[in-house]
């Protein structure tokens, strides 16, 4: 969370004293007055109403060499939880994260073809709730975040649904979902959410990153500096349906020659069909085995793919590009990947960036991901404003 705590005319508010906190902390009542510039008497009535809503808590004490070591207060972000779950189009993952984005507990399984939001949500919830009672955090829970495949206004919060998951796009997602708890709702694009895991997992507070997601379709995400990047409607990244020269197998999104109609897991699937594959553990499965008909088409796959990715790699010029879902974390698939961007690419912007690989958080990149934007999420300094002005009324 970036918060300005110069940006503010008048006293912070305990919006911003969290922020402050969350950014800076563990620091002593005394640091934290000196930051922030408020009376004692403000400051403890703002850090008690933050206690309140279980937001701050102590951590030890400070060292010291004489006297009463003074208490050291920080933003509570293991004590409150989240229910993350990344949605895809045939499989589903849900896990509860702490808001320090650490995953508590994680269930995985398949998602029928064309499944109504409606039913995959009814299981997101039901898994969700198991996990809590399971891990003994169901009081902590404060905020749930799912991740979809396709574009998400950042305005609108509405989103655009790839043609195989019918009935998803519109508001339907964050509506169903927010009818049921009485949580705040995040939902992201979950390329996004795979590249915010990937950035969060490396700790360094401002890299800029380029995550792929390859499962059954294809999707891309950016962070810069640290923080998601979703351009005006919520489009960045989709790549999945840039046209190819040259190539015009037909794509599920009803067009020919998109890149995923040559290079997703779909694609391959249906190259592969004569060699028995029918799920993507089948291509995974092969590939580990070493059979020539899927080394090729997963090689091939990466080589087009990385053909488009030297183009965003060239515009974007990330310092690290990591590859997630089933597909993107084969390694041969990678190495084909990183070959043709490092053959295509702008040279200068290859001098910046440091690596091509699979995701480090390999498939819980996504969740972790999603943790931490559902962190953000709960610690925004309005949102905890308005709780309190909401608590307080
Ligand atoms: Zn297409």
């Amino acid at each position: 969370m970036q918060v300005d705590v110069n940006a503010t005319s008048g006293p912070l508010s305990p919006g911003r004293i969290l922020a402050v906190l969350r950014r800076d902390g563990p620091m002593t009542r005394h640091e934290l007055q000196a930051r922030v510039g408020l009376s004692r008497a403000t400051m403890v009535e703002r850090l008690d109403a933050l206690s309140r809503l279980k937001l701050l808590r102590t951590a030890g004490r400070q060292a010291s060499s004489g006297g009463r070591p003074a208490e050291l207060l920080t933003a509570d972000e293991a004590g409150r939880c989240a229910l993350v779950a990344d949605i895809g189009v045939s499989h589903l993952a849900v896990a509860v994260a702490d808001l320090t984005a650490t995953v508590l507990a994680v269930r995985r399984e398949k998602v029928p073809a064309r499944q109504e939001p409606a039913a995959v949500l009814e299981r997101v919830l039901a898994i969700g709730a198991e996990l809590l009672a399971e891990t003994g955090r169901a009081e902590d829970f404060c905020v749930l975040a799912a991740g979809i495949p396709g574009q998400v206004d950042p305005t609108s919060g509405a989103n655009t649904a790839p043609p195989s998951m019918p009935g998803w796009s519109g508001t339907a997602v964050h509506d169903a979902i927010a009818a049921r708890v009485r949580v705040p709702v995040v939902v992201e694009n979950d390329a996004n959410a795979l590249a915010f895991g990937e950035h969060l997992a490396d700790g360094a507070p401002a890299t800029t990153m380029l995550g792929v997601k390859v499962g059954t379709g294809i999707g891309s995400g950016v962070v810069i500096n640290g923080r998601p990047y979703r351009g005006v409607t919520g489009s960045v990244g989709e790549i999945g349906h840039i046209k190819l020269a040259g190539h015009e197998e037909r794509c599920a999104c009803g067009r020919t020659g998109c890149l995923a109609a040559v290079a997703s897991g779909r694609a391959l699937l249906r190259l592969l069909r004569p060699s028995g594959v029918r799920t993507l553990a089948d291509v995974v499965r092969q590939v580990d085995q070493g059979r020539q008909e899927a080394i090729t088409a997963v090689t091939e796959a990466g080589r087009q793919l990385g053909g488009v990715l030297a183009t965003v790699v060239s515009i974007v010029n990330p310092q690290h590009l990591r590859l997630g879902g089933p597909i993107g974390t084969l390694p041969r698939f990678a190495d084909a990947v990183r070959t043709a961007v490092l053959d295509q690419a702008h040279p200068v912007a290859l001098l910046g960036l440091r690596e091509i690989t699979p995701a480090r958080l390999g498939d819980q990149a996504p969740l972790i991901g999603l943790a931490g934007l559902a962190a953000d999420a709960v610690f925004d300094p309005s949102t905890v404003d308005a709780q309190l002005a909401a608590d307080t009324a």
